[in-house]
């Protein structure tokens, strides 16, 4: 069967489409946040912090001259518009730059902080007059080391004859090259390479050893063992610093694995809600007939900005085109288009220049588009065994107490979906009206 399909540019063509679901890439997520933000995320929830010596006075700063870094780190930061220190930031920054250095696991969502933290500690550790590498990062992939690295270049522009290497799959450096930058950022696989076989790196001459985006690397088969080997070759007087944005059991294990004695700092995420959500759903025949409950909806109502989350990427496609045939502004987010592709998408619609963005369930998941006044599910989530998946409808719709302003939901559903959206409501314990489209009145 062949469909129409918008490509980038917005012209069609018609070819054969595949008809796979997005699968939720964390480290692609992860990159996505990193490109669109320009600003940190505040949160206004709690530090908890879990000292390796409880006994010892626990530190904090509110400004970066308590920190007492070098006049070049100083300017570096203020040239990059940091006033003052994030909250994780706050409470990190002491015990990394620490004397002697303790080690660290920390977490806290991403966007508050945690990249430029112990780029932070890397920069005020090295040693420039020392031409051996002396910090070592480990990062998911080439494109999160990448960022990691302008970060240490923005950071470090006032630190005369501080450079940066980039351990990654294709950065090939001729036999019998010394390595003389003092700051590494790699894969573990291509760091392992770089330490063990190639012995470009000497291990035992590091003094800081960061493992960031730590969910993302137990995500990726093998990365796991390669940084504990390399973990395992340091010297003991190495700083070792661990970062993650979510902290299930197995990051935490993880964690504990590789990062001995160490501090813990966690930021917890503030607790998303259904409390200022009024949801709806309507009741539909198929997809046609959810697509004029929509429109409906659309012409019923006065919408800021609208989400529509599909199932699958073939309907989300489908949906983008009529909805362009009828004359709507809309833009599809999906996952076949590169990371860069869906960072501007992302953006425009941030700044309004697109009113409806598509997208199917998992392409959007951990990406912060929180201010939509309307979300739409096309389709409801559920997940493999074709049960509500609970959580992902609730990071959709959900708001933190900050973005406390009313937000809509739509629940379009065809009659045999009925009893899932009863689960959900449920396991929400929260009401979710029976909508009449023609009968817009009853939203305002
Ligand atoms: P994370 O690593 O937790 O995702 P980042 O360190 O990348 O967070 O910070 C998120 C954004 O906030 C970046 O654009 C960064 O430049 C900015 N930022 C970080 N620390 C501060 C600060 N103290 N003041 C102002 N902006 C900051």
């Amino acid at each position: 069967r062949s469909t129409t399909v918008p490509n980038i540019d917005g012209s069609l063509n018609t070819e054969e489409e595949d008809d796979e679901d997005d699968v939720v890439d964390l480290a692609a997520n992860s990159l996505l946040n990193k490109l669109i933000r320009q600003s940190l995320v505040e949160s206004s929830q709690r530090v908890e912090v879990l000292q390796k010596d409880p006994s010892s006075p626990l530190y904090s700063v509110k400004t970066f001259e308590e920190l007492r870094l070098k006049e070049e780190l100083l300017k570096g930061i203020y040239a990059m518009g940091f006033n003052r220190p994030s909250k994780i930031q706050e409470m990190a920054l002491p015990m990394m730059l620490a004397h002697p250095p303790q080690n660290l696991i920390a977490q806290s969502q991403s966007g508050t902080g945690k990249t430029a933290a112990f780029v932070l500690a890397m920069l005020s550790r090295v040693n420039a007059l020392e031409l051996f590498p002396q910090c070592l990062c480990l990062a998911p992939t080439y494109e999160l080391a990448l960022q990691t690295g302008r970060v240490v270049e923005r950071m470090g522009k006032f630190c005369v004859d501080v450079e940066v290497m980039y351990a990654i799959r294709g950065n090939r450096i001729p036999r019998g090259t010394e390595v003389t930058k003092q700051i590494i950022i790699g894969t573990p696989g291509t760091v392992l390479d770089w330490c063990f076989k190639r012995k470009l790196i000497d291990l035992t001459k590091i003094r800081v050893f960061v493992l960031d985006e730590a969910d993302v690397m137990i995500d990726t088969q093998g990365f796991s063992d390669q940084s504990i080997r390399i973990q395992r070759a340091l010297p003991s007087e190495c700083q070792m610093l661990l970062f993650s944005a979510t902290f299930e059991d197995s990051v935490w294990q993880f964690a504990e694995r590789i990062i001995p004695d160490p501090n813990v700092i966690k930021l917890r995420k503030e607790e998303l809600t259904l409390n200022n959500i009024r949801q709806y759903y309507v009741l539909c025949e198929n997809r046609k007939d959810k697509y004029q409950a929509l429109c409906n909806i659309y012409g019923g109502i006065t919408i800021g900005q609208a989400i529509i989350f599909c199932q699958t990427r073939r309907n989300a496609k489908w949906l983008t085109v009529e909805m362009m045939q009828d004359g709507h502004q809309v833009s599809l987010l999906s996952g076949e288009l590169t990371v860069e592709q869906r960072a501007s998408i992302i953006q425009r619609f941030r700044d309004g220049k697109e009113k409806v963005l598509i997208t199917t369930n998992v392409c959007a998941r951990g990406i912060d588009v929180k201010q939509v006044t309307i979300v739409v599910n096309f389709d409801l989530p559920v997940n493999q065994s074709e049960e509500p998946d609970y959580e992902t409808y609730l990071h959709r719709i959900g708001r933190t107490g900050r973005f406390g302003k009313k937000g809509l939901a739509f629940n379009m559903i065809e009659v045999d979906k009925l009893p899932l959206l009863m689960k959900i409501q449920d396991h929400f314990n929260s009401n979710i009206k029976q909508l009449d489209p023609e009968d817009m009145d009853e939203i305002e």
